[in-house]
């Protein structure tokens, strides 16, 4: 059985990697975050995403080229979800369910589900109904129990910590907005 796990950066992917490692599942990291501001962040946490594969020893894909830019341009978020979080969903659940489709794997999952600041029921309904559409598994896992576990591990690997969601909004609503904007300088 091989998965593929959606992963939204290096800290969020500690966990999950840890639980299913240990477990003895196959599986490989998949990355597209096209709605993560700026390129420098982006940039960051796939590299984070990169140390916490190489830990692990987990293959990682890279399917996106940052395209945030087009991503947000397109506005269709306001014309076909009710919020900019339902677009951010749903866009990363089909990436990553097309993907395993068109790639034969049994699965796909999501560390996304690890955070208990994401709205996790969204996220696995979304996910379910992407399964249907490509005709490949969602495994749901609650990975949320894991969350402290994953970032004091992801802490003790040196991992880069974000302190904001991704997008341009999240970042501009953080309470550490001027910080991270001193931390692209
Ligand atoms: S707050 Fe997070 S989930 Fe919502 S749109 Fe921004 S990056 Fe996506």
């Amino acid at each position: 059985m091989a998965m593929l796990l959606h992963a939204c950066c290096g800290p969020c992917a500690m966990y999950p990697l840890e639980l299913l490692t240990g477990k003895g599942e196959s599986l490989d990291l998949f990355w597209y975050n096209p709605n993560i501001h700026p390129q420098f962040e982006w940039d960051r946490r796939l590299a984070n995403l990169g140390l916490a594969a190489d830990h692990y020893k987990i293959r990682l894909i890279k399917d996106d080229d940052h395209c945030e830019q087009e991503y947000w341009e397109s506005k269709t978020y306001l014309k076909e979800y009710e919020t900019r979080c339902d677009m951010c969903y749903d866009i990363r659940m089909d990436a990553v369910a097309r993907y395993a489709s068109e790639n034969g794997y049994d699965s796909f999952c999501t560390t996304l589900l690890v955070s208990p600041y994401q709205q996790h029921e969204k996220i696995a309904k979304i996910a379910q109904d992407k399964a249907s559409k490509y005709n490949v598994d969602f495994e749901y896992i609650d990975f949320r129990p894991g969350f402290r576990q994953g970032q004091d591990m992801a802490r003790q690997i040196g991992l880069y910590r974000q302190k904001f969601c991704g997008c341009i909004f999240s970042l501009e609503e953080s309470k550490f907005r001027d910080k991270i904007y001193r931390s692209f300088e």
